[in-house]
């Protein structure tokens, strides 16, 4: 008939619609910002750094090592070095990022920082709400707006943020034994005896007067 696959459309959508306010699996909307659809895991908006233990600044895992800056295509990371080195969370000294900025107005969202990064220290974030009416310093994230710590990492992205941690303890513990076996080696060489100096070779005694060959 004529027409049918149009009354078939639109029955369905007069079903949804009136289903809509019955049934809430067929809501698709939602009343924001009061309410809010939970963040999916695999949701990814712009990028922040992760940092270990209690203090930002001193547990961030950022080694400025400049990768990220490189790679990114539309260049909107602007890192500088640190001159000095700084202990970390765990006490060892670091070359660490002065100025780490992300500019938000360009980031499109690609994740090839995420992806290039050899320390784990960059990830997607799930944060959008970063509307403001100051196009240019509101849109510049520093290191410290970027800093999010490893627990906020396992609430958003809990199954790779488990597999990054698990990769770290390992590569953590491959580390921890080849330092031990470096410093029983150079304990047991200490230790060994000190060889004997060679002694002087002796003098070839010279022939007897007379006894030379005629
Ligand atoms: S997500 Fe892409 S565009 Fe954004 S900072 Fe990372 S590399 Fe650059
Ligand atoms: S985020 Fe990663 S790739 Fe970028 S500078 Fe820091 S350590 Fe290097």
């Amino acid at each position: 008939m004529l027409g049918e696959g149009i009354l078939k459309g639109l029955a369905e959508t007069a079903k949804n619609f009136a289903g809509s306010y019955v049934s809430k699996e067929r809501l698709t909307t939602v009343q924001y910002p009061e309410e809010r659809i939970p963040t999916s895991e695999s949701a990814r908006v712009f990028p922040f750094l992760v940092y270990d233990g209690p203090d930002w600044e001193a547990g961030l895992r950022c080694v400025a090592c400049q990768i990220c800056e490189k790679e990114c295509p539309p260049k909107c990371i602007y890192i500088e070095k640190s001159k000095d080195k700084k202990p970390d969370y765990v006490g060892k000294l670091q070359i660490y990022p002065a100025r780490f900025d992300i500019d938000v107005s360009v980031c499109m969202s690609c994740q090839i920082c995420v992806e290039v990064c050899p320390f784990e220290a960059i990830k997607m974030d799930v944060e959008f709400e970063l509307s403001t009416d100051d196009r240019f310093g509101g849109l510049l994230r520093n290191r410290q707006h970027l800093a999010k710590s490893n627990e906020y990492y396992h609430q958003i992205h809990p199954t790779e943020a488990s597999e990054v941690d698990a990769r770290l303890g390992e590569e953590k513990a491959k580390l921890e034994a080849k330092a031990k076996a470096a410093a029983a080696a150079a304990a047991a060489k200490a230790a060994a005896p000190a060889a004997p100096a060679a002694k002087p070779a002796e003098s070839t005694p010279k022939p007897a007067e007379g006894t030379d060959k005629q």
